[in-house]
């Protein structure tokens, strides 16, 4: 009570409020130097068709390399890179770099893989999206068509009809589009009708769950037919056990993303596992 503490309180900050501030602060710089110094690195997590073990693309998935060598994860950098807006240029980083690298892919005859690259929502309204995109495809030349952009339904809580042209408009230029995350956020079965979407990633938490947890597969299993009836395809994230595969694949999901088929990782190591051939590894 200010009244107790006395005419002195003019605390307005707890020093943990205080020093979690001047952490963020100093973070912010960092990210920035981040930036200049090109300190992130790209890795690649395959998708796998369910049916076949066949790697058919793979996600894009940043992290950042610090001058002292400590990997820093994008669940820590991400939020703070919306906050300050850097994720626009950051973005824009990835994007290039990651269409370029799947290029390469390509050109080394893997023309079939298609590359998902996450756009946070501030990435997504953002009035440059359709042409940084445009541009880097010029610029790489990566085909348009191999390109699936993945965002949160937390996209459309600003405005679900600006959510909607924009997805329609990347969509007549080629680009596919993932729901990422289905699932978790604030789901509405109105925004799967109108929603010019390609595809839906289900989260992590229901596959988890779901060999243990009868509620988890009942749900998984109405996702995946909801989702084919909607001529949508689907594919199941953080897969990490035999059985959670096996009961996929009993539930026709089409693809399958996980450390049970591999961690996300460098480009050469990926490069290695596609140039491998892949009925040596064990799916079934
Ligand atoms: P996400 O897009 O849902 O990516 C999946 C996350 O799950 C990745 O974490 C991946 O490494 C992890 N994962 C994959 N398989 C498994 C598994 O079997 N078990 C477990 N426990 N985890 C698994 P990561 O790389 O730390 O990325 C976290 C989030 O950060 C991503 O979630 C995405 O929302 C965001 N993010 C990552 N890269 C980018 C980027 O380039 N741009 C933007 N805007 N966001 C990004
Ligand atoms: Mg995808
Ligand atoms: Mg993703
Ligand atoms: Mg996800």
């Amino acid at each position: 009570h200010a009244k107790e503490n006395g005419k002195n309180n003019y605390q307005f900050f707890s020093d943990e409020m205080q020093s979690t501030m001047f952490h963020k602060v100093q973070l912010e710089n960092d990210l920035r130097e981040a930036l200049d110094n090109e300190e992130f690195i790209l890795h690649y997590q395959p998708q796998v068709e369910a049916a076949t073990g066949k790697i058919i693309g793979m996600e894009t998935l940043i992290r950042w390399q610090a001058p002292d060598g400590t990997i820093i994860s994008p669940a820590e950098f991400i939020p703070l890179a919306e906050d300050t807006r850097l994720i626009i240029p950051i973005g824009k980083w990835v994007l290039h770099n990651s269409c370029m690298q799947a290029k390469k892919w390509h050109d080394a005859g893997h023309t079939h893989l298609k590359l998902a690259v996450n756009l946070s929502p501030l990435q997504f309204m953002h009035d440059e999206l359709m042409d940084t995109v445009q541009d880097v495809l010029e610029a790489t030349g990566f085909d348009a068509s191999s390109l699936e952009l993945e965002i949160t339904e937390s996209v459309a809580v600003y405005d679900a009809e600006k959510t909607i042209a924009r997805m329609q408009a990347l969509r007549n230029m080629g680009v596919r589009i993932a729901l990422d995350d289905f699932g978790t956020g604030y789901s509405s079965l109105v925004y799967l009708k109108k929603f010019p979407i390609n595809s839906l990633k289900i989260a992590r938490p229901f596959i988890q769950d779901m060999v243990d947890n009868p509620k988890d597969k009942a749900l998984v299993e109405a996702i995946v037919s909801m989702a084919h009836s909607l001529e949508l395809s689907v594919i199941a994230e953080g897969v990490e056990t035999h059985e959670q595969l096996t009961s996929l694949k009993t539930l026709k999901c089409d693809e399958i993303q996980g450390y049970f088929f591999s961690k996300p990782l460098a480009a050469e190591t990926f490069a290695s596992l596609i140039n491998k051939k892949m009925d040596s590894i064990n799916m079934r």
